[in-house]
């Protein structure tokens, strides 16, 4: 869910080695272990999907990825940035291996909330997001901004793919007694959800207002930034890549 940051030097990068796992060919090649085949081919057409419309969206040329499909009895060995293994069920963005890979798991943990049709290919296209904006070097934002950027660039693949979101965002507590900006990690899985789920109903709004060009906006902004994005900045940045009128309807907004 957050996003990755690496230290890993170039040379130590490689494809990790799991034993037995398969490569399936395509725009988002996924390496997948032979009993998850099904599961591999589905991961495969919301990665091809989101792979294209991002690329259209923010038109960027799409960055070198792979993806793992990971079997529960293999997540210890699914390449991460940090030694300790994540916690299970929690896909997540990895530059420690070239090229940086996007690791999925068997089953998405129970935490992702609401379960609707649209959960599996929202957090998917999320974690592409995460991919296609680290696939040129961004400084440090505000946890929000980033996790802003990951979720309305999913909703709009949704657009572009017409898979309805309707279902999804209705069943969304748009009341968990946080806000984005006021969210402080660490926090428990629920209140991470809550937060996750905040800036999908925010970035569904934004779409909708501003049109998905805001999208290309803020890519581009976040890769211009050469220092450190502080909460003021972040504010700024996104007001303004909205277009017009941006920064008072971010404010006005009860997510934020
Ligand atoms: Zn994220």
């Amino acid at each position: 869910m957050g996003r990755a940051g690496s230290a890993v030097a170039a040379e130590e990068r490689r494809e990790a080695v799991l034993p037995g796992y398969e490569r399936l060919e395509a725009e988002v090649p996924v390496l997948y272990t032979p009993r998850l085949a099904r599961k591999t081919w589905e991961a495969r057409d919301y990665l091809a999907q989101g792979y294209r419309m991002l690329g259209q969206i923010l038109s960027v040329e799409q960055p070198r990825i792979i993806a793992y499909l990971v079997a529960d009895e293999d997540w210890k060995g699914a390449p991460r940035d940090n030694t300790r293994p994540y916690p299970p069920g929690l896909p997540y963005f990895t530059r420690s291996v070239e090229p940086p890979a996007l690791v999925l798991p068997e089953e998405l943990s129970t935490v992702f909330r609401p379960r609707t049709a649209a959960t599996l290919p929202l957090t998917v296209w999320h974690e592409l997001a995460h991919a296609f904006l680290l696939g040129r070097e961004v400084v440090k934002t505000p946890a929000w901004l980033g996790e802003f950027v990951a979720q309305a660039a999913s909703a709009a693949v949704a657009r572009r793919v017409d898979l309805p979101l309707e279902e999804h965002l209705s069943q969304i507590d748009t009341q968990p007694g946080l806000t984005v900006r006021g969210f402080r990690g660490p926090a428990g899985a629920e209140d991470q959800m809550s937060f996750q789920n905040l800036l999908l109903l925010l970035g569904v709004a934004a779409l909708q207002e501003f049109g998905e060009g805001l999208l290309q906006s803020i890519f581009h902004a976040l890769w211009e930034e050469d220092e450190l994005v502080d909460e003021e900045r972040a504010e700024e940045l996104l007001g303004d890549a909205l277009g017009q009128g941006g920064r008072e309807w971010l404010v006005s907004r009860p997510e934020f």
